[in-house]
């Protein structure tokens, strides 16, 4: 519900009203807790990102209402494919091999967090917008939140403040430090029109100057194309044509060739991870406790079991342990496997693929061939890449 006046306590306040603020808070509230989230902007503006979103984190979305057929369009993703340029290696993974319905979905970022803004608007939690959390002061039995008003400044206490903000204020901590590696990379994003009907198939193409992935989205695909900075403004500035040729070369005969270009953008690429995803009176959930590269398509997913892990965390302790100390250390202990995991992975995967030396090269096409042959193996990685380690 719209809160029209800023109280002075709050037991849990949440920062930040995207994807991941967004679940927690209607988790948290549903479940009977006392919550307010802030969220500095008071419209979602437009956003060219399509997610693709696993068949778990529909299922913990669609457990809060967060998740709308109508009102987010999304595409399923029933198999990916992945290969790598100039080789033989390819391997798939299929949502049967799971017995899943479909392996995840394709939607877009701002239909989700429009959604989600509407759905906390009619929910239990009180929420207010356009209000941007300024500073936190860190106290041992309570955190001192500014908040930015209309009529300016407003101060509330709180027993947690749980930050889903993306990581802007990680600054205002005194206690957990944030490392950030540049990976001198971008993604381009753009909507590209197949020559044959997707059926439902994501690609992951390692071309030689970078990866590059295929959602399916409506009957198009969006593509995420991984360029050093000056190589994606070049390719900002292509003719359709051009673009498109460049983008089939790369692909060969590995997925459908591309016919159509839609709205282009670019996206400056970074890791960020921090030293502890909890401080005094403080927790982080989504891109606030880790920022990743979107070559697997993974931060959000991530973030969403963040979301659900410390919602868990917090219904099953006893009220007055709310923001303590013990409690905080239980939600970094479980999530620290699965997001450690999955961090690694993603920086792995960038890592390992990026390096011309044809030895390697050769070794990653074994890999890729190795993972095809062995059915048990591929099982193990997809159901990863769908439900997280656990
Ligand atoms: C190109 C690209 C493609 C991606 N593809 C995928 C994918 O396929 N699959 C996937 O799982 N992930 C993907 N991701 C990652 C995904 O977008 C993020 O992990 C996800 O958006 C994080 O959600 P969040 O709610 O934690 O943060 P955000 O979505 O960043 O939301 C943070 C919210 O906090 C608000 N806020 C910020 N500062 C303040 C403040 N001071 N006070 C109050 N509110 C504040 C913001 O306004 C915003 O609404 C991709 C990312 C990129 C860049």
């Amino acid at each position: 519900m719209l809160c029209t006046t800023l109280p002075s306590h709050a037991d849990i306040l949440i920062v930040g009203g995207g994807p991941v603020g967004a679940l927690i808070a209607q988790r948290l509230a549903q479940g009977g807790q006392r919550v307010l989230l802030a969220e500095a902007r008071r419209d979602v503006p437009d956003d060219p990102r399509a997610l693709a979103l696993s068949f778990a984190s529909r299922e913990a979305l669609a457990a809060n209402g967060l998740w709308d057929a109508a009102a987010l369009a999304p595409t399923a993703i029933g198999r990916v494919h992945i290969s790598q340029q100039g080789t033989l290696g390819r391997t798939g993974l299929a949502a049967d091999e799971l017995g899943l319905p479909e392996l995840g979905y394709t939607v877009r970022y701002a239909a989700l967090a429009r959604h989600a803004q509407r759905v906390l608007q009619a929910g239990p939690a009180a929420i207010s917008l356009g209000t941007p959390v300024l500073r936190i002061r860190q106290l041992p039995r309570y955190a001192a939140v500014t908040l930015g008003t209309p009529h300016g400044e407003h101060t509330l206490t709180c027993r947690l403040v749980i930050l889903a903000e993306g990581g802007k204020l990680l600054g205002e901590l005194r206690d957990i430090r944030q490392r950030s590696k540049s990976y001198e990379q971008s993604a381009v994003l753009a909507e590209v029109t197949p020559a044959t009907p997707h059926e439902g198939c994501a690609y992951e193409r390692f071309a030689d100057d970078g990866p590059l992935a295929l959602l399916p989205d409506g009957r198009n695909f969006m593509l995420v194309w991984t360029q050093a900075p000056a190589g994606a403004a070049d390719r900002l500035a292509l003719a359709e044509a051009d673009f498109l040729a460049q983008i089939n070369a790369r692909l060969g005969r590995r997925a459908p060739q591309l016919v159509g270009l839609g709205a282009r953008a670019s996206w400056p690429l970074a890791l960020k991870t921090v030293d502890s995803v909890v401080g005094q009176r403080v927790a982080l959930v989504g891109n606030a406790a880790q920022t990743l590269h979107p070559v697997a398509g993974q931060g959000l997913n991530l973030g969403l079991r963040d979301a659900v892990t410390l919602a868990e965390v917090i219904a099953t302790s006893p009220a007055d342990q709310l923001g303590e100390t013990a409690q905080l250390a239980r939600y970094q202990r479980l999530r620290s496997q699965d997001a450690n995991l999955v961090t690694h992975f993603t920086d792995g995967l960038i890592t390992l693929f990026e390096s011309p030396n044809p030895a390697l090269k050769h070794a990653r096409s074994l890999g890729l061939l190795a993972l095809d042959a062995a059915a048990p193996l591929r099982r193990g990685f997809a159901r990863r890449m769908v439900y997280g380690a656990r």
